[in-house]
């Protein structure tokens, strides 16, 4: 599903320039779940980044279900980010003065799906999270756990190849985090390819494999061989 081969990525700021990524290597498999980790700085956003299409490497090469991504045009780019990526983050990243449905439904919107086929759809999602009893209601009357639930059927609501994920639980109590990675894991279960960034190792063990970035390289790249149970995490 996802090929990666030496890819590198410089930033530059003025006269000075940060090599994150020095030579990444890594290819992931339709249906995997795997976590991404790494102390702060090591560059864990910056290759999720590359892979959801928001930013370029620099070198190298990287396949998306048999697509070579590289040079699009936005527009060509955009229809590939809709059609194979969802994303979730730390900060959930719903907008504010929307409902819960109308966020879910939004990247519908975006791809021109009729209305009343969009709030089918949102609706569809929203069920499947736990909460058709909030579709009318604003984030602000959400917790933080609903309110990721709610930026998780947002991102599967155009049913994306892969979803992304970037410390979906940083924001979270341990409790919730651990019930949102129970939902995330049945979401895999049925077959959705996933990449979650984090730097808890607890959360990295609700995932298959764990691939560990250090100075710009893979360090370590392995199965998890036993999913932690939720009495190891004290929730
Ligand atoms: P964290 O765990 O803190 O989120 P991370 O592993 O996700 O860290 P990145 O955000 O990928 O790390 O950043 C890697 C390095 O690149 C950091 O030193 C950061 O300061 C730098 N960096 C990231 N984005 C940019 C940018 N747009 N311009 C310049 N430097 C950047
Ligand atoms: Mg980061």
């Amino acid at each position: 599903m996802i090929e990666i081969k030496d890819l590198h990525k410089s930033y530059h700021m003025g006269s000075n320039s940060l090599h994150v990524l020095k030579g990444i290597d890594f290819t992931v498999a339709e249906g995997e779940m795997v976590s991404i980790m790494g102390s702060s700085g090591s560059g864990k956003s910056t290759l999720l980044n590359i892979l959801g299409m928001l930013d370029e490497a620099d070198s190298g090469s990287y396949t998306l279900d048999n697509t070579i991504i590289k040079n699009l045009n936005e527009k060509v780019a955009a229809r590939y980010r809709n059609k194979f990526l969802g994303f979730i983050f730390q900060s959930f990243n719903l907008i504010n003065y929307k409902t819960a449905v109308d966020n879910v439904a939004m990247p519908l919107y975006y791809q021109g799906v009729k209305r009343n086929i969009r709030m089918e759809k949102a609706m569809h999602y929203l069920e499947k999270v736990g909460l058709a009893d909030w579709a009318e209601h604003h984030p602000n009357e959400l917790s933080g756990g609903q309110k990721q639930r709610v930026a998780i059927a947002r991102a599967l609501a155009s049913d994306p190849k892969v979803l992304l994920a970037d410390e979906p639980t940083g924001a979270l109590d341990s409790k919730t985090s651990y019930e949102v990675m129970e939902l995330i894991q049945g979401i895999n279960d049925e077959g959705k390819t996933i990449l979650i960034v984090t730097h808890e190792d607890d959360i990295a063990h609700m995932t298959k494999r764990i691939v560990n970035l250090k100075d710009g390289i893979i360090i370590d790249d392995s199965v998890v061989t036993q999913v932690r149970a939720k009495s190891a995490l004290h929730v």
